[in-house]
C-alpha cells in the first residue's frame, strides 16, 4: 500500500523528509504568504487533506464526524460508523468546506524534482501523477515481489547488483537457454537479461508457463523507458534447429507495462514445448534452445507525431 501514499507531507515539522518533498515545498508556487509559524499555508492545508487513517489524499466525498474529524471515503466504509479519532458515531456528514478548499489548490506534480514542470489543480493532480512521464519505474524483474522503484539508471544498477541479472552491451544477441527437466513447467520467470544499446536498456525475458492446457516458452523484449520512446525501436527473435525456425519481430513494450501484462497479451515469441524439445535435439530430456535476436532503431516514428531529434545517433 505504500505506493498509494501519493501525497507529499510537510517537511517543516522537524522530521527528515525525502528530498523530493522538501524540494517541492521550496519551489512551491507562491500564494499570498502569511506564514508565521514556519509553515506555508498550502502545506498545512495539504496536511488537512491527508486522511488521518490511511494518509492518502482525500477526494470528494470527504467525510467528517460530529466533532469535525475528517476521513476519506474509502476509510469511511471500513470503520463501521465509528470515528477513528474520537470513537463517536460517524453519521453521514460531508465536509464540504474542505472539499472546496481542495478545489482551490494548485500543486506541483509530486515528481517535480525528477523534472516534471507541471502544476495542477488538486483534483486533477492525482490523475496526472498516475501517468506522469517522470514517475519512477517499477523494478522489471519478474517472478519476485520486488517493490524497488526509481529512474532507469537506478533500476539498472539494482537489477545488476541485487538480482544479479546478466548485463550485455550490443544490439545483437545469441543466447542459450538450457534446462534439465523440461517437463516441469512452473509459472516462474526463468531468465532476465539486460541489453545496453543505442544508449538505452532493454530487458529480454525468457520463461516457461502454461498457455491454456499447453506448456509453452516465451521470449520477449521490454524497453526500459516510456512507451512513446519504446516505439522508436524494433526487435527480432529467432529460434530453431534441424532446418526449421520460428521468428518474431515486434516493438519492445515499455517496462511501464508489467511483465505479466506483456506475457498475457502474448506479445512475443511463443514456442510450444514440443517444438522447443524438437529444436533442442537429442533425446528430448533436456531443453537446449538457442535464441538469437537483434534490436534496431526505427528511422521514423509515424505514431509519435513529432520528430525525434536524435535519429542519427
Ligand atoms: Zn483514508
Ligand atoms: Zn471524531
Ligand atoms: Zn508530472
Ligand atoms: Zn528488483
Amino acid at each position: 500500500m505504500d505506493v498509494d501514499n501519493i501525497e507529499c507531507v510537510s517537511s517543516s515539522d522537524g522530521m527528515e523528509d525525502e528530498e523530493i518533498h522538501s524540494q517541492m515545498t521550496h519551489q512551491f508556487p507562491s500564494k499570498p504568504n502569511n506564514n508565521n509559524m514556519g509553515l506555508t499555508p498550502a502545506t498545512s492545508v495539504h496536511e488537512l487533506l491527508e486522511c488521518p487513517v490511511c494518509t492518502n489524499s482525500m477526494y470528494p466525498p470527504i467525510h467528517q464526524c460530529h466533532n469535525g474529524h475528517t476521513l476519506c471515503s474509502t476509510c469511511k466504509t471500513r470503520v463501521q460508523n465509528r470515528c477513528p479519532t474520537c470513537r463517536q458515531e460517524l453519521g453521514d456528514i460531508r465536509c464540504l468546506a474542505l472539499e472546496k478548499v481542495a478545489e482551490s489548490l494548485e500543486l506541483p506534480c509530486r515528481y517535480f524534482s525528477s523534472g516534471c514542470p507541471e502544476i495542477f489543480p488538486y483534483y486533477s493532480k492525482l490523475k496526472h501523477e498516475a501517468l506522469c512521464n517522470f514517475r519512477p519505474y517499477n523494478c522489471p524483474y519478474a517472478g519476485s515481489e520486488c517493490s524497488v522503484t526509481g529512474d532507469i539508471p537506478f533500476v539498472v544498477t539494482h537489477l545488476r547488483d541485487d538480482h544479479k541479472v546478466d548485463m550485455h552491451t550490443g544490439y545483437t544477441f545469441n543466447h542459450r537457454y538450457v534446462k534439465s527437466n523440461p517437463r516441469e513447467v512452473e509459472n516462474a520467470t526463468w531468465m532476465l537479461t539486460v541489453f545496453h544499446c543505442f544508449g538505452k536498456y532493454f530487458c529480454l525475458h525468457f520463461e516457461a508457463f502454461q498457455l491454456g492446457m499447453a506448456p509453452v516458452y516465451m521470449a520477449f523484449l521490454r524497453f526500459m523507458g516510456d512507451e512513446a520512446d519504446a516505439r522508436n525501436y524494433s526487435y527480432s527473435l529467432e529460434v530453431g534447429a534441424n532446418g526449421r525456425k520460428l521468428t518474431w519481430e515486434g516493438t519492445p513494450r515499455s517496462i511501464r507495462d508489467s511483465h505479466r501484462k506483456v506475457r498475457d497479451s502474448h506479445d512475443g515469441l511463443i514456442i510450444q514445448r514440443n517444438m522447443a524439445l524438437f529444436f533442442s535435439g537429442g533425446d528430448r530430456k533436456e531443453l537446449k534452445l538457442r535464441v538469437t535476436g537483434k534490436i534496431w532503431k526505427e528511422q521514423q516514428n509515424p505514431e509519435a507525431g513529432v520528430c525525434i531529434p536524435n535519429l542519427c545517433s
